[in-house]
Formats: structure tokens, sequence, C-alpha cells
């Protein structure tokens, strides 16, 4: 553990919602939190979820119990079943009153929209005595913060907190990060540093560079591994996060994708418009996800031409020009068809590159000169030399595709970075 981590305050976290347990919804809260709160050098000791209803008193009881802050999210709505304040106040035996700013600021909300406030949202405005008020810009019911010692009953500070992301997610900037400084005394938090690499695996980097990274004296690192990228995250002093930073640089240099947390798909999308490029795709076993990716990032409108989904065999020939002969001779999933798919997507897309996969997603249509998993991926780049890959990816349908496209997207990241 490295030094900075010199405030062991103990912060609990209950997330409430019924929907958490039934699955519909993914509980992301702990990981949006528990980045945040690193960032600040704390941590979160443990993590609860309950549903909705009366449970949420009987957690609260544990967490003000054990913990120095409690941070609950959920169940400040109107309904029935959204009883945090309700049974926070009964826990510490606080009364509720009826707070006329936060009345005015809800209906105001509803007016601002031209809605008509229910009655079931007057609760959101019934307030522990004693507690802080946090604005809620994006909903109606606003957050609370009761200060440590505020009931007698407990020492704890707890912050109660919206569920939905883009109400919890400003509320914690603005309200929580100054006040959890405060309680722990932390002006500056450690630095933290994400590198994210492409194109190779965690077990590379046990093999490169774990033991110097570990070597390094207070320096700590971890990775995250999802198909076909590694994030390894680097915490503690400045000099200590140089250090180990040089170590994961120097021995993967080529595969290192961005130091800021942006996505593949953001770093391709951010190199072609600094070099005022345009790509097109041609995708056969992706149908459509290397363009997708593409496009979920902002602004690639200046820098996409064209995405072919060419999945059938004549889509390939009609739409970019692949011919029919070498279709037949050497199959679907190939060199050669590689190779033109990315030349027919560069011509027909008027691209200044084009990339094209054709593949075996699987389970069936594999044989044995060409198992399921195998891709070709070819890159074509205007007044240069067509490139082609070929790659196994045996993992299922799923995995199969999402490495298919981040092979993709490397290609043209690599071209670009040369
Ligand atoms: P509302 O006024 O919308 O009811 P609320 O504070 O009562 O707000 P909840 O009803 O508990 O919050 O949750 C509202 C929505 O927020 C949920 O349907 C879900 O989409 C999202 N949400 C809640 N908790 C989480 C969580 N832990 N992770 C991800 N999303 C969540």
């Amino acid at each position: 553990m490295g030094d900075w981590m010199v405030v062991p305050v103990r912060i609990e976290l209950l997330t409430t919602g019924t929907e958490l347990l039934l699955g519909t919804t993914r509980d992301t809260h702990g990981a949006w939190v528990g980045q945040r709160l690193l960032g600040l050098g704390l941590r979160i000791a443990r993590q609860v979820t309950v549903p909705d209803g009366q449970a949420v008193g009987k957690a609260m009881r544990t967490g003000l119990e054990e913990g120095e802050v409690l941070i609950v999210t959920g169940g400040l709505g109107p309904t029935s079943d959204d009883l945090t304040r309700e049974s926070l106040a009964e826990v510490l035996g606080l009364e509720m009153i009826e707070d006329k700013a936060t009345l005015r600021t809800i209906e105001e909300f509803f007016a601002s929209r031209r809605r008509v406030m229910a009655e079931a949202n007057r609760k959101q405005a019934l307030v522990p005595v004693g507690a802080d008020i946090l604005a809620n810009p994006n909903g109606t019911a606003p957050g609370l913060y009761l200060a440590p010692g505020l009931s007698g009953r407990c020492n704890c500070a707890v912050f109660l907190l919206p569920g939905p992301p883009r109400e919890l997610y400003p509320m914690f900037e603005a309200e929580v990060v100054p006040r959890l400084r405060a309680l722990s005394g932390i002006e500056e938090g450690p630095d933290c540093v994400e590198l994210k690499f492409v194109g190779i695996g965690e077990s590379d980097f046990h093999q490169g560079v774990d033991e110097q990274l570990e070597s390094i004296g207070g320096l700590e690192h971890g990775y995250c591994a999802r198909p076909g990228e590694v994030d390894l995250r680097l915490i503690g002093t400045p000099d200590v996060v140089k250090e180990g930073r040089l170590v994961a640089e120097t021995a993967f240099a080529h595969e290192l994708v961005s130091d800021d947390g942006a996505s593949l798909e953001e770093v391709v999308v951010r190199l072609l418009t600094g070099q005022g490029m345009t790509v097109a795709v041609a995708e056969s076993c992706t149908g459509g996800l290397i363009a997708s990716r593409i496009t979920d990032v902002s602004g690639s409108s200046e820098v996409f031409r064209y995405g072919f989904v060419t999945y059938a065999n004549e889509a390939k020939c009609d739409l970019i020009g692949v011919d029919r002969e070498d279709l037949l001779e050497h199959g679907a999933v190939s060199e050669p068809v590689a190779c033109q798919m990315a030349e027919g997507a560069l011509r027909v897309g008027k691209a200044d590159m084009a990339v094209a996969v054709t593949g075996i997603a699987g389970p069936t249509g594999g044989s044995e000169g060409k198992p399921v998993g195998t891709v070709f991926l070819g890159l074509a780049v205007r007044g240069g030399e067509t490139r082609v890959v070929k790659q196994f990816h045996p993992w299922g349908r799923d995995v199969f595709k999402r490495q298919v496209s981040q092979s993709a997207l490397n290609l043209v990241r690599q071209a670009l970075v040369g």
C-alpha cells in the first residue's frame, strides 16, 4: 500500500433499489463512487445493496454503527417504496420538517417544465431537523447531509443521494467531495493514472512488468482486463507514479492507447481529426460494430465516411467490388477478400483509409483449415500498400465480435501513429 494512504476514514456505501437485486438495473454506483474516492485518497470499506422498503433502515443501522461516513444512494423519490429519508430520521430519532425553500425549488422544477407537481412530490421537501440540503439541479429530490454527531445517537456523517446517475454524479462532485475533503483533512489526493493498452492481455503484464512495478516502493498498481484491452492503474506519490509509468510505457510502447481514460475509438477519432483524415469500414463478421463504436464518439461525423455491412457474398461483390472468382476460389474468409474489401471500401467510400474484417464468429461455419474464430483484417490507406493480418479469437460470438472490432480499430490507430 502506498505512503499516500494516510487517511483511514471508514466509508460505507449503501445502494438501495429492488431493481439492483432483480438484475434489471446494473449497480454502477459502487464502481463510480469507488473511482471518485480513489482520486481523493479514500476508499469504500464496504458496499451493501438492499431492496427498497424496510431493509433500508436495517442496513443503515449497521452502516451508522460501523462507519465514519455512510453514503446512501436511491430511494429519495416520491413513491411509497422510497423510504430512505424516513428510515434515516427514524434510526437517528430525528424529527422531519417540511423545508419551505426546498418545496419552492421542487415547485419551480415542475413549473419550468410546464408540468403540474403531484402531491406525492411534497414529501421530497421533508428533511430531518439539522440536515444540510444538497441541491439537485437535475431532478426533484434534493440530497441530504447529516454532520457527525447531529443526532447524538452516532458519530457517523451521512449523505443521502439520489439514485439516477445523472443526478448523483453532479451532486457528488459539488456537495460530497468538498465535505469529504473537510472531514478527512485531505487537501491533495494521491496521483492516480490509468493507462489503457490494446492488443495484449493481463498475463503479458504479469510476465513483463509486474515484478518491476512491485519493486517500486509506495506504488500501488492494479489491472482491469476486458476483451482485447487491459487498463493499468497506478496510484501513489507523483514520483513513484512517474516511475511506474515509465516501466509500463517502455515495455509496451506500441500497445499504449491512452493515459486519460479515453477509449480506443475515442483515440482513433482524435487521431483522424488531428491529421485531417477520413475512414471507411467494410464489415462482415462484426455486423456494423466497428462503425457503431466510431460513431459513439462525438465529433466522428468529421472523420467517418462510410460503413459497409457486407455480410452476404453478393454484398461484398455488389457494394465494394470484391471479385466473384476470388470469393469462390478462396472463400469469404480469406486474405484476398479482406484485402479487396478494404480497397473497395476506400474507393467507394472515398476515404483516406479503410479497414475491413471478414471472419467466422461461430459456433457453426468453421472448418479444419479455417476454424471458428479465424478472422482476416485488411487495412487500405490512400497511396499506400494494403495490409492484411490473420488472427484467431475462438471465444464465442460476443467476445469474437468485440475482439475483432478492437483489432480493427487498433490497426487504424497504429497506422495513424506510424
Ligand atoms: P427517483 O426520484 O427517480 O425515484 P430515487 O433517488 O428514488 O430517484 P431510485 O428510485 O432508487 O432513486 O432510482 C432511480 C433510478 O436510478 C433507477 O431506476 C436506476 O435506473 C438508477 N439507479 C439507482 N440506483 C442505481 C445504482 N446503484 N446503479 C445504477 N443505477 C442506479
